[in-house]
């Protein structure tokens, strides 16, 4: 088996906050709790799950955008924890991110043609007209005109502000791009032409994803292989085409069954969302996922289950469905 390009195990990220008065309580989020998976290169590998389940945070964590607690993550073989100084910039060239709100993640005040040049001046890439003109190639890369060098950010739409971040993204010829939410912001007609140009920017320079959503119909176009987060934890990962059509897991189950996937055979099932996603601040104790699982017994409440890989398709339930 080859080296995956990226390799996180046990990786966790908690928060801390004290709150009230007159006695303060001190509370902590287990925002990510212990996720391991592994992204080959060229591969792009989604983490899916509601809205509060940590996704975006174990993906942030990654590029140390905010430093884990705990776990191991390998980029290329390198510790990116351990990285310092020099190693860390390397490294953070490698890998870069697309975020879900491209207007707060540029500069107001900067030109386009400033963003896209300043960090091929600050990483000594290149400078003057070679990096204009670098510039300018990634601006057609992604689809816009050259004369939105001179532009600033207010005066693009939000898709068109989504294919700028994406060229920032590129400028330093990354092998692996974290795309936290990257379409969630935009219009739907507008969404489905950034993912046609993700998906050819992966094609053409064999780039690496981690892809981030809430939506699985965007996951199961854009992936070959998934994992499902609930509670701070990967609860079910595999290949897409299985995880989506056969889950293991009932709360894979539930996210297929409420979202909007045509599939002739199940027409007349009625979407079911079963209960709301507790808080991570005080998860259930055994399965976080009992309280709102069709198939509990005893044994949910008290003991979490071991994770249970069958053959790349993998789960933690006492009582999986079969594959
Ligand atoms: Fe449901 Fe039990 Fe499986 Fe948790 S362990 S998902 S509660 S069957």
């Amino acid at each position: 088996m080859t080296t995956p390009l990226l390799s996180v195990s046990g990786l966790k990220k908690h928060f801390t906050s004290v709150k009230g008065f007159p006695r303060p309580k001190k509370t902590t989020v287990r925002a990510v709790d212990g996720v391991d998976f592994s992204v080959a290169a060229g591969e792009a590998f989604g983490l899916v799950g509601e809205s509060g389940c940590g996704k975006s945070t174990a993906a942030r964590a990654l590029l140390r955008l905010i430093e884990p607690d705990a776990g191991e993550i390998r980029f290329a073989g390198q510790d990116v924890r351990e990285a310092r100084g020099a190693a860390l910039v390397r490294l953070r060239q490698r890998m870069q991110i697309v975020f879900q709100d491209p207007y707060s993640s540029l500069n107001p005040r900067r030109t386009i043609g400033r963003t896209l040049t300043e960090p091929l001046h600050v990483h000594g890439i290149a400078t003057g007209n070679e990096a204009r003109a670098r510039a300018i190639g990634l601006l057609e890369e992604v689809g816009l005109p050259s004369a939105a060098m001179g532009r600033y950010p207010h005066e693009f739409s939000g898709g068109q502000r989504q294919r700028i971040g994406i060229a920032r993204a590129l400028t330093l010829e990354p092998e692996l791009i974290v795309a936290d939410e990257p379409v969630s912001a935009l219009d739907v007609s507008v969404q489905a032409q950034v993912l046609l140009l993700l998906k050819s920017l992966q094609a053409r320079r064999g780039l690496a994803f981690v892809f981030v959503s809430h939506d699985l119909s965007v996951i199961r176009w854009f992936c070959t292989r998934v994992a499902v987060m609930y509670l701070g934890r990967i609860v079910e990962q595999g290949p897409v085409t299985r995880v989506f059509s056969a889950p293991r897991h009932p709360y894979t189950r539930m996210l297929r069954d409420a979202s909007p996937i045509p599939d002739p055979s199940r027409r007349g099932i009625l979407p079911r969302v079963i209960g709301e996603i507790p808080s991570a601040a005080a998860p259930p104790p055994g399965c976080h996922f009992h309280p709102r699982c069709p198939r509990a017994t005893d044994i949910c409440r008290t003991q979490y289950p071991e994770w249970d890989d069958a053959d790349g398709h993998g789960t933690a339930c006492h009582h999986p469905e079969e594959d």
